[in-house]
Formats: C-alpha cells, structure tokens, sequence
C-alpha cells in the first residue's frame, strides 16, 4: 500500500533499526520504546490488522508468532516478554498495517491501560 509508513519501513523506503528481517517479516526497533525493549513485528504484507486477515493469512500468523520466541531469544528476552497487537478504535491502533508489540527487560503491569 503506498501510503503505509510500515510498507515503506518493509520495503526500504523509510529507515529503521531492524533486528531481524526475512522474506516475510520485519522486526524493528520502536521510535517510542515503552519498555527497555520495545520492537514491533510486521508482515511485509499489508494487512490493516488483526480484524483484517482472512484464512489465507494463517499460516503467515502462524510463521510470525513461530518467529517471536526467536526474536525474543536474540533480544535476550531469557525473563519473559510482552507481545501486545492492538486492533481498531477500542485497541488503540495507531497504525494501520498489522504490527505485533514485542516488549521486555523490565517487568510488566497488568491490566494494561
Ligand atoms: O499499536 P499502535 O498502532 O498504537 O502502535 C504503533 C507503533 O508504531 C507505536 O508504538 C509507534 O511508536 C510506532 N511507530 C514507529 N515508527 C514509525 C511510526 C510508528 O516505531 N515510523
């Protein structure tokens, strides 16, 4: 989608700090850190959000949570983590193309706000 600033990020076209990337996905770091540890997980697909995939996208959901424990190993996550995807008005999502929130190095608060 060409007006998605995370499509860009995926592609190239905008910098980020990424800490992992393959044919599918993209990890990089957060601008707005809320943990020591703060980096979000995007398809290179566009997909608005959760609420926006259909069964074709299982297995690509299935391939990124796959991919999390590894990330999170890579980070040094060895304590546990948070990984949040906020959907829609309610969730507060930002920004438009599915994203996964993976925080830690510190310890989290539940519920979240
Ligand atoms: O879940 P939500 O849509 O609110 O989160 C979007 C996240 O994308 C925010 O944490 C924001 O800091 C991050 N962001 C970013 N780089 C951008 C634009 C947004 O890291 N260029």
């Amino acid at each position: 989608m060409s007006d998605c600033i995370f499509c860009k990020i995926a592609a190239g076209e905008i910098p980020s700090n990424k800490v992992y990337e393959d044919d599918k996905i993209v990890c990089f770091h957060d601008l707005d850190p809320q943990a020591p540890v703060h980096v979000l997980i995007i398809p290179k697909k566009h997909i608005a959000s959760l609420d926006d995939t259909t069964a074709e996208d299982e297995e690509l959901l299935g391939y990124i949570l796959g991919k999390v424990k590894e990330i999170a190993a890579e980070l040094g996550l060895e304590n546990g983590y948070r990984l949040v995807s906020n959907c829609g008005e309610d969730g507060l999502q930002t920004v438009k193309h599915l994203h996964f929130h993976l925080l830690g190095k510190r310890k989290m608060t539940w519920p979240p706000g």
